[in-house]
């Protein structure tokens, strides 16, 4: 499936919970009957390294947390990398600046997250 694809999927899921009435209170049919009063929340999200990186729209032999060249992963690396500045990413992505979202391996992609 296309990177895109699984964005759009989730932006269709994840839509519900960005409205104004789920930011404040939801009341919602309990399993023992009763009705409650709940504020939904997607808390976490756990996924392994290939998954992840479809959620973040990232190339798979990239590190999701920090800008480590390639072929440096998996090597230690006594000052490490500078971790991965997203603002940048959205930044770029607004202006379809492809050659500073392939530097750092990101897909220019509609990011449902
Ligand atoms: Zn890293």
């Amino acid at each position: 499936m296309q990177v895109q694809t699984v964005h759009d999927i989730l932006e269709h899921i994840l839509k519900p919970l960005s409205n104004a009435q789920c930011q404040q209170e939801y009341e919602m049919v309990c399993a023992d009957g009763n009705v409650r009063l709940c504020f939904p929340k997607l808390f976490c999200w756990l996924a392994n390294h290939m998954e992840n990186t479809t959620l973040h729209g990232i190339a798979s032999n990239c590190c999701l947390a920090c800008i480590t060249p390639t072929e440096k992963l998996g090597e230690h690396v006594e000052t490490g990398y500078p971790i991965r500045r997203h603002a940048d990413y959205r930044a770029a992505n607004m202006e379809s600046n492809m050659s500073s979202l392939n530097v750092h391996g990101v897909k220019n992609i509609r990011n449902a997250l």
